[in-house]
């Protein structure tokens, strides 16, 4: 008999620290795809696709302080230009002289130079703090990619059994996993 490459996978997972069988077990990064692919499951006990989705979705970056991670002189750059543009478009009809325009941009300047230092400073610490965290997170899809999921016990659990977690509790364990290491 030929066996599919659905069949062949199943074969090949360690079976369930629970139950301990493989018959009901799938890689997690398969069943992944296929719950994107809207592959037909039978859901039960309360678990949906887009709950499923959710707990089983590979670790990724917060989404938090996107802005901190802009280089502060370009945001300075930016805010500058902007609000030159808003007195050279004359908001509420007043026509500001070029000599206004120039103080406004110096002043706009000195003051960004003011702070400068200690936007540099929190920027260098949020990239770091970037690269630390980019590290982990690929470790953890490492992980997240060996990682195998029992539809009966909704277990999701490593092949060397070190890392068992109900399902609903996966996307928790990457989050402290990576405020702990962050
Ligand atoms: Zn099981």
């Amino acid at each position: 008999m030929i066996r599919s490459k659905e069949e062949l996978m199943k074969a090949n997972n360690p079976a369930c620290p629970i139950c301990r069988k493989d018959d009901q077990t799938i890689p997690l990064h398969i069943l992944y795809k296929e719950l994107l692919e809207g592959k037909a499951y039978n859901f039960s006990s309360g678990l949906t696709r887009v709950k499923l989705v959710s707990y089983i979705s590979p670790p990724g970056l917060p989404g938090k302080n996107r802005l901190l991670s802009i280089h502060p002189d370009l945001l300075a750059g930016i805010g500058i230009f902007v609000v030159l543009y808003l007195l050279v478009s004359q908001m509420n009809g007043v026509v500001f002289s070029p000599s206004a325009l120039l103080i406004t941009a110096i002043a706009g300047i000195l003051i960004y130079l003011g702070f400068r230092k200690r936007l540099l400073d929190r920027y260098q610490k949020t990239i770091a703090e970037r690269v630390a965290l980019v590290k982990i997170i690929r470790s953890q899809v490492d992980i997240w990619m060996d990682m195998i999921y029992c539809k009966t016990d909704y277990l999701v659990y490593s092949p060397d059994l070190r890392l068992q977690i109900k399902v609903e509790k996966l996307s928790d364990y990457w989050k402290s996993d990576q405020r702990l290491h962050g």
